[in-house]
């Protein structure tokens, strides 16, 4: 016999990350699907999921059967998310990106009583590349820095939740809050640019999965990392590697390079 399966619940599983991860979890053999939940009214509520599920509207159910839910839907979803997963005792994956510190309050009180990890991006290299940028920051404290993401046209945030960590973590090589360092929008500028600021750029359109580029702009030569999402596959599968890892994790919050064990802080 083999060792059980964990079971993940999918919030958002019509949308387009919830089908890539309920396809994600029926190719893997150490993973069964504990459910899949939508907003009320939407189309997919009531579809047919792998197991012979169905998708339902209330997330409270599904949590009571899961090991991990794993959220990509919306800020506005979150608070009763967390409140399902705490009543449930359930381990829970926050993808979902535009959060305010609102949302970042109500998950630091929720991660007392079960384990929570969030993050904008759940991909290994934008882990490794927010690493990266923090060193390249600190290193080269004076440069200015520049951050340009694309996405599809569909998404619903700008800057994206990844730029922002990104700038996050620059900040954070410089010591400093982002707040400190962020710049306003170039467009429309009447004056020149502030110097060690840093800027962000979105570009919006097609299908693209997610292209994020750091800058950074010294005097005579420039540094540039960039990071490539081909496929939003590669999203579902780091989320599902936070889930195998967070299973069974006392209460907490956690960030993907926990996972990877290089957090910087
Ligand atoms: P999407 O719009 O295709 O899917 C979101 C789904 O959530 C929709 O089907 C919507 O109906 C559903 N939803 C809304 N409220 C809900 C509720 N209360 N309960 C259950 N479902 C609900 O968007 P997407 O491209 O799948 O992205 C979802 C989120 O994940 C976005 O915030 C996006 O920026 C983020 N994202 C994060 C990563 C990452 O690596 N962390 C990667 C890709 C996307």
């Amino acid at each position: 016999m083999g060792e059980r399966q964990l079971a993940i619940g999918v919030l958002g599983a019509g949308g387009r990350m919830g089908r890539a991860l309920v396809e994600a979890i029926a190719a893997a053999p150490d993973l069964a699907l504990a459910g899949g939940v939508e907003r009320p009214g939407h189309p997919a509520c009531g579809a047919a999921l792998p197991g012979g599920l169905v998708v339902a509207a209330n997330a409270a159910p599904v949590a009571h059967r899961a090991d991990v839910l794993v959220d990509f839907t919306t800020p506005e979803a979150l608070a009763e998310t967390l409140r399902a997963a705490g009543d449930a005792g359930c381990a829970l994956v926050v993808g979902t990106t535009g959060l305010g510190p609102e949302h970042h309050a109500a998950i630091d009180a929720a991660a007392q009583t079960i384990a929570v990890l969030q993050a904008a991006n759940t991909s290994l290299g934008v882990t490794l590349l927010s690493a990266l940028v923090e060193m390249a920051a600190s290193r080269l404290p004076d440069w200015d820095i520049e951050i340009a993401e694309l996405h599809h046209g569909g998404k619903r945030d700008a800057p994206s939740g990844t730029a922002l960590m990104l700038g996050e973590a620059a900040a954070r090589g410089r010591g400093k809050q982002l707040q400190a360092l962020r710049l306003r929008p170039h467009d429309g500028m009447s004056g020149p640019r502030v110097t060690g600021g840093i800027g962000f750029a979105a570009l919006r359109g097609g299908t693209a999965a997610g292209d994020h580029d750091v800058w950074l702009l010294g005097t005579g030569e420039r540094l540039r990392l960039a990071h490539v999402a081909e496929d939003r596959r590669i999203f579902a599968t780091g989320a599902l590697t936070a889930a195998r890892w967070l299973a069974g994790r006392p209460a907490g919050r956690y960030r993907m390079s926990d996972i990877l064990g290089f957090s910087a802080r």
